[in-house]
């Protein structure tokens, strides 16, 4: 446990839901952990508790289980599902699927997910924002999300020229499709201020952005739960990157603004997020993000105070482990969002120099 973890509460302690099964945090809430291939290797999801109206017969109710996110589409997540389905339901169906945002690990098995709980009598559908839904189906139709000439020339441009790396993600072409190979063809909106009910509790959407084009947390004042998705974390700091779809993104700016608002919540509250584990603290990890920002903000100021620096010069002043590539393009996204809150906040300014790269240098005054 790190210096910043102990200052918060961690109920469960070091216990881990088992693979393939799960563990009930409050009635009617149960935690799964999957595993994921890659150096963050694992991600929580939801099982809820639900009911909702029988279509077929008016008064009465169908007994079941809402999931919230999915776990990337592999056959390893698929036959983790399988056993959870077999021994964690108590015998009830999935009613519906619910997705935080549009990353492969939250999403990539919707589509399987949402087909496999359709019935003759009930449509289990995926409830999204509709910003990350349209955001989805782009990515998983297109070759080029995450990688292609679009994005290397992006990061050419920030600096990361050396010819193997920009071939490297010239070349990592449909990087989101292996993940997402679907989405469900409809869904359900959430949007900010939107309760949804969910066994017979009222749970209110809380957007956020500057991790995802908009993430839907959800908070039930009555259970004293807050599902924060990947937008409030207790160990790692939310990736929050400017890509080339967005490249003039203020995302640093919009990720601080939105966690504020988690601020009011009750103190007590228990924050179920998508890494990690279940804690309470709240506001003492707000502030401890905001803090980790701010420090970086300061580094990066400090260095283009220097000289002016490109969004590659700065890889080295914030990330003083070595990267692979695929890091690298992360914490290009990363070094951007702290550069650009600083230029579109005034305290540097930015210029296109003659070689095609982009530097930010101190604003003058
Ligand atoms: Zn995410």
């Amino acid at each position: 446990m790190n210096l910043l973890e102990q200052q918060l509460d961690y109920p469960w302690g070091d216990t881990l839901p088992e693979q393939g099964a799960s563990l009930e945090l409050a009635p009617g809430i149960k935690w799964i952990r999957m595993a994921l291939p890659f150096a963050l290797d694992h991600i929580n999801l939801w099982l809820l508790r639900d009911e909702i109206d029988d279509p077929d017969r008016p008064g009465e109710k169908i007994q079941g289980w809402s999931m919230v996110d999915c776990c990337i589409s592999r056959d390893e997540s698929k036959a983790q599902w399988e056993a959870i389905f077999s021994t964690q339901l108590e015998g009830l169906p999935i009613l519906r699927v619910i997705v935080t945002h549009m990353h492969p690990d939250h999403i990539g098995l919707a589509y399987w997910l949402c087909q496999r709980w359709t019935t003759a009598n009930h449509v289990c559908r995926l409830w999204i924002s509709a910003t990350d839904y349209q955001a989805a189906c782009l990515a998983s139709q297109s070759t080029t999300s995450f990688g292609g000439d679009k994005a290397a020339r992006f990061f050419a441009s920030h600096g990361l020229t050396d010819p193997e790396s920009v071939e490297k993600i010239r070349g990592r072409t449909g990087y989101y499709p292996s993940m997402v190979p679907e989405v469900p063809p409809s869904f359900c909106r959430l949007m900010d201020g939107k309760s949804i009910r969910i066994g017979g509790r009222d749970w209110h959407c809380i957007s956020g952005y500057g991790h995802a084009p908009e993430h839907i947390a959800l908070h039930c004042a009555e259970a004293g739960l807050l599902i924060s998705g990947d937008m409030v974390l207790p160990r790692i700091s939310t990736n929050v990157s400017v890509y080339d779809i967005e490249p003039e993104a203020d995302a640093l700016t919009l990720f601080l603004t939105s966690i504020d608002k988690f601020l009011p919540l009750a103190p007590q509250t228990l924050v179920l997020p998508s890494h990690g584990k279940p804690f309470r603290g709240l506001q003492t990890r707000i502030r401890q993000l905001h803090d980790h920002h701010r420090d970086r903000l300061e580094e990066v100021l400090q260095a283009c105070v220097a000289s002016p620096c490109c969004a590659a010069d700065i890889l080295p002043i914030m990330f003083k482990r070595k990267l692979d590539l695929h890091q690298t393009t992360f914490a290009m996204g990363e070094a951007l969002a702290h550069l650009h809150t600083l230029w579109l906040g005034g305290q540097l300014r930015r210029s296109l120099d003659s070689d095609g790269i982009y530097r930010f240098r101190s604003a003058p005054g």
